[in-house]
């Protein structure tokens, strides 16, 4: 053993232990949330250390960056040495690490850009208008749809022919078109230096392919490697641990095929089944314990997963005595939804439960939006995880783009981009600038000498003052933002004139982020591999918030609380998730969701819910729930919700908590008979309309003299009868 302090192993039980000392050879941990996955590896780490394995030859793969970082500070805590040396993180950073430092043996330059879905999108804008695809006329599939196909495609390993045929039907009369396009957009990103994400996966296992070097080299670099989420890595992942394992077969990997919720994305958990045949050797390891939820959380969890189709191989039991049952809460509406989740947060408050330690999980980024409307008016600060990133809107995008030519000039996408933002310079101006500038030698000397049109002279000589500026010398991060920032500010303000204050907190965030970097080549990568989340939800530290994600992006965490919002029929599961194997991984998806409470969890649904076109529809619970063995939970009713008060025992006692208002103060809505047909209207936004139909028990439709005909719900739409 080195200088490093032996781990103590007698935190482990017997399957942990074998998983964590078995030091050579292919590993497979198969086993259930909460059974200490993640913790073996967290030893194994440590251990391996302190059995004289350099720490640059471990390799831990995780599926973010932050989860990486914080296995390997706990294994550092183990064995009271610092694990900084261990290269962790996620398949797409590894691979940006070592195409930087390898891909020259495909012919790649070391200063590639990589380019996030957005830009994905905006260059299949670019070569569809370029190509003359796509006119207003025909039914071409949207830029969204075409990089779904193609990014499908890759992940799925399969040729882009057959996802067409197999997925998109009806979409197949263009097939044509679709594979030109695929193969300029190809074309458009090797000439461009740009790789998206799929190209880092795939551009890594070719590396390790067809460079017996190469193969040679990374599997000598790294002698053990691990991965924890196996279950939802792509077959091209699989491949990629193979190959560069191939000199010694040290993998181990640990996952959990009841929670693989990825397969949207390629992910395949037939990966966990093959990974003995791939490795002749495995040994297996199951563990059966789980060290993270009292019993009756438990009991509900495994009846979740009880029910599905495919049969998972584990029986889950826990030690942990006493607990709560998970409690069920059906609210009128959204609203009310809400209401109960901030009233129960309080409570939890009050009785010493750490903010951040509760967590409220949904489908999508949207279910969320009445909830942040009821904490942003209780006051209560929280960070939203898993919705849009910091760098992925326009203004964000804009200021990027200089930085972006200044690290790679070659990347058109953001010559493009920072053309159009001159006042009185159009698409097609900016693309023969950035024609010209493609192709020249020197490409900031050719943007000088171009020959500006007379309208936009002086904010093109503007533009060359900054790029004269940025390098003219060596800067420090701050620096360039800085810089950057005095040329983009005005530009910035005129394009974005609605909106800018609000936008501009973005900008500012941008700095503190920027400042935390040494080199511009990292930051950039990372405002696409590892985007920050943007922050504008409150003021305490982010260790203090409560924590309001998506469901995939909580998975291998854990909190004391759970709230899983939004558990409405045609909501969870998605109605559009009806049939078979989607069907099956929304059922992981409330396992995932629900396996991540310890003490105490909440599983909530609206009665009624605004569609994304702002109709109200009635809606009965999920099906999940309704197959859950009734003894499992205590249900909560909001019968009584005019008085605050809910119905259920297992409220928490909390004097101090403030009651909840009393029934809200809104003026008592108009009966639905008080309207007929023909009827006229009054409406404080829409103006005055006529009643055309009484489409449900508490809706109409109205045709407004200026603004159509829109459904509206009576409870909401403070309609008057004129
Ligand atoms: P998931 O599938 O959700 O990722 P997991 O299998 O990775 O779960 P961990 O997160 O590693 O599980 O462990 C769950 C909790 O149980 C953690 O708080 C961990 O510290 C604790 N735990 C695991 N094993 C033990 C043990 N042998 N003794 C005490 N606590 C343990
Ligand atoms: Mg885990």
């Amino acid at each position: 053993a080195g200088g490093v302090a032996a781990v103590d192993l007698s935190e482990l039980n017997d399957a942990q232990y074998e998983a964590v000392t078995t030091v050579d050879g292919p590993v497979l941990v198969i086993a259930g949330a909460g059974s200490g996955k993640t913790r073996t590896l967290v030893y194994r780490v440590a251990y391996l250390m302190q059995h004289g394995i350099p720490p640059e030859k471990i390799l831990l793969l995780t599926f973010t960056r932050k989860a990486a970082q914080e296995m390997l500070w706990r294994s550092g805590r183990l064995l009271n040495d610092s694990c900084g040396r261990v290269v962790g993180g996620t398949f797409h950073g590894t691979a940006n690490m070592l195409l930087r430092r390898y891909g020259a043996c495909l012919g790649f330059a070391s200063n590639f850009t990589i380019i996030d879905r957005a830009d994905a999108e905006g260059i299949i804008n670019l070569l569809k208008s370029s190509l003359g695809f796509g006119g207003a006329s025909k039914q071409f599939p949207s830029k969204r749809v075409l990089i779904s196909m193609i990014s499908g495609a890759v992940n799925k390993s399969m040729e882009l022919e057959d996802l067409v045929f197999e997925q998109y039907a009806h979409l197949s009369e263009h097939l044509d078109d679709i594979l030109r396009l695929q193969r300029h957009y190809g074309e458009f990103k090797r000439d461009n230096g740009l790789m998206d994400y799929d190209d880092l996966l795939v551009n890594w296992k070719r590396m390790l392919q067809e460079s017996e070097e190469v193969r040679r080299l990374i599997s000598e670099r790294f002698s053990h490697i691990m991965v924890d989420e196996y279950q939802d890595t792509n077959l091209i992942q699989a491949d990629i641990v193979r190959l560069a394992a191939s000199t010694h077969d040290n993998v181990m990997a640990v996952g959990d095929d009841a929670q693989s919720i990825y397969s949207f994305r390629g992910a395949d958990f037939y990966n966990i089944m093959r990974f003995p045949k791939v490795y002749p050797d495995t040994r297996i390891i199951k563990l059966e314990e789980n060290y993270r939820s009292t019993q009756p959380i438990l009991a509900l969890t495994n009846d979740i997963i009880k029910n599905a189709a495919e049969k998972y191989t584990k029986t889950l039991f826990s030690r942990t005595e006493g607990g709560v049952r998970p409690a069920l809460f059906a609210g009128r509406d959204e609203r009310e939804e809400a209401l109960f989740v901030v009233r129960r947060v309080r409570e939890l408050l009050a009785l010493g439960t750490p903010i951040q330690e509760i967590a409220v999980l949904f489908r999508s980024g949207f279910h969320s939006y009445k909830l942040e409307l009821e904490l942003g008016a209780t006051g209560i600060d929280f960070e939203k995880r898993g919705g849009l990133k910091l760098t992925e809107s326009a203004h964000m995008k804009d200021f990027l783009s200089f930085l972006r030519v200044v690290a790679n000039p070659r990347d058109s996408l953001s010559w493009n981009r920072i053309l159009l933002q001159l006042d009185k310079v159009g698409p097609k101006t900016a693309q023969k600038i950035t024609a010209t500038v493609m192709t020249a030698g020197d490409p900031f000397q050719a943007l000088a000498g171009y020959p500006a049109g007379r309208s936009w002279q002086q904010g093109f000589a503007r533009l060359n003052e900054l790029f004269a500026d940025l390098r003219g010398r060596e800067r420090s991060l701050p620096e360039l933002y800085e810089v950057v920032l005095a040329y983009y500010q005005p530009i910035f303000e005129q394009l974005f004139a609605d909106d800018y204050p609000k936008r501009q907190k973005d900008l500012d965030q941008l700095k503190g982020v920027m400042a935390g970097y040494q080199d511009l080549q990292s930051f950039i990568d990372d405002t696409a591999l590892d985007p920050p989340e943007p922050d504008q939800h409150g003021h305490r530290r982010a260790e203090e918030r409560l924590v309001l994600s998506t469901i995939h992006s909580a998975k291998g965490l854990e909190f004391d609380a759970v709230f899983v919002i939004g558990l409405a029929e045609g909501r969870f599961p998605h109605a559009a998730a009806m049939i078979g194997e989607q069907w099956e991984e929304e059922r992981r998806l409330l396992y995932v969701a629900a396996t991540r409470a310890r003490k105490f969890l909440y599983l909530c649904y609206p009665r009624e819910l605004m569609t994304p076109d702002r109709q109200f529809r009635r809606a009965g619970m999920s099906p999940f729930l309704t197959e859950l063995g009734p003894g499992l939970y205590e249900r909560i009713s909001a019968e009584a919700g005019s008085t605050g008060e809910w119905s259920g025992s297992t409220s928490i006692p909390d004097p101090a908590a403030p009651r909840l208002p009393a029934a809200p103060a809104r003026r008592q809505p108009p009966a639905i008979s008080e309207f007929a047909k023909g009827c006229k209207v009054s409406h404080p936004f829409f103006g005055e309309g006529k009643v055309t139909k009484l489409s449900g028990p508490r809706t109409l439709d109205v045709l407004f003299d200026r603004h159509g005909m829109k459904t509206l719900h009576l409870d909401y739409a403070k309609l008057t009868i004129l």
